[in-house]
């Protein structure tokens, strides 16, 4: 089965805070006890936005990559080419300042193999507004440009973390769907951070894709969160008619807490099975698992 997770902050646990890597939540043994076939390696550019050294972070990131590569653990650039039965990861970007200095940085983090980038995180940026913090103001002119040059070259345009002004922006303004790596449903939990019904209708309405995330403050309002609670947010993407555009989007290493029964990368088996005392199919865990996301980038990419 190809098992796919659309977020992690590995890279920055490991190259810019320096955690041995055996307390990690992903770790190359980890990915392969757990069978996950492509993780999701975050180029996060740190809690300081702009305002922090963006460039040093990110090169202290991408250095970390050895430790997966060593251990037989390659770099992909599309879910597509992915084996059976392979270990891979696919790099993001999460926080558009590495696109603050000219529209041609698109392309150059493209060029590094960068497949989806979100357009920030939780600092305002020359691209639009955070969900945290309430702003009701759309993208800005170059915001939209951004996107449009993102569509362009192939890389997702990752709405997790971004406003809903700014959402709501990329369907009236853009061609493409976009995705939300790591977020969840807030109809289950009100968080700021988690997508209402109505976004989570369009994203299903246009073919884009959500990674539920497993943070148990996204989960759950008073944070208690089991591998279940995990299952009851796929669950409801689902009841919303979005069971080919669901996935997992562990926020590994870039969260304190974990759910019960779903501590790190090892155990994703667990999730699967949850999935199957609910009813579902071996074919619709399949899509939920993986195959949802390789269709979107098919959608993509063309
Ligand atoms: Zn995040």
């Amino acid at each position: 089965m190809f098992i796919a997770d659309t977020h992690s902050d590995t890279l920055w646990a490991l190259g810019v805070r320096h955690i041995p890597l055996q307390e990690l939540m992903i770790t190359p043994d980890r990915l392969k006890d757990g069978g996950v076939s492509m993780q999701t390696f975050a180029l996060w550019t740190g809690p300081k936005g702009n305002r922090g050294d963006v460039a040093a972070i990110v090169q202290g990131e991408l250095a970390a990559r050895p430790v997966f590569e060593q251990a037989g653990i390659r770099q992909v650039d599309d879910p597509s080419e992915v084996k059976e039965g392979e270990n891979t990861f696919l790099l993001s970007v999460e926080g558009g300042e590495v696109f603050e200095s000219g529209i041609s940085t698109v392309e150059e983090y493209r060029a590094l193999g960068v497949a989806m980038a979100a357009l920030l995180w939780n600092n305002e940026n020359a691209i639009g507004y955070p969900a945290k913090g309430g702003s009701t103001q759309g993208l800005t002119v170059y915001g939209v440009q951004v996107v449009k040059e993102m569509q362009r070259v192939g890389m997702a345009v990752d709405t997790s973390h971004l406003n809903e002004a700014g959402f709501y922006d990329i369907f009236a303004k853009t061609n493409l769907p976009p995705m939300a790596s790591h977020s969840c449903c807030k109809a289950l939990c009100g968080h700021s951070r988690n997508l209402t019904d109505d976004q989570l209708k369009l994203l299903i309405r246009d073919g884009g894709y959500v990674g539920i995330n497993f943070y148990p403050f996204f989960l759950n309002d008073g944070g208690q969160a089991t591998v279940e609670t995990v299952a009851e947010h796929i669950d409801h993407v689902c009841q919303l008619g979005g069971a080919s555009i669901v996935g997992f989007g562990s926020d590994f290493d870039g969260i304190e807490e974990t759910p019960a029964g779903l501590e790190n990368a090892a155990k994703v088996p667990a999730l699967l099975d949850c999935l199957r005392k609910r009813g579902y199919s071996e074919d619709a865990i399949a899509a939920i698992a993986g195959e949802n996301l390789r269709a979107y980038f098919r959608r993509i990419r063309g």
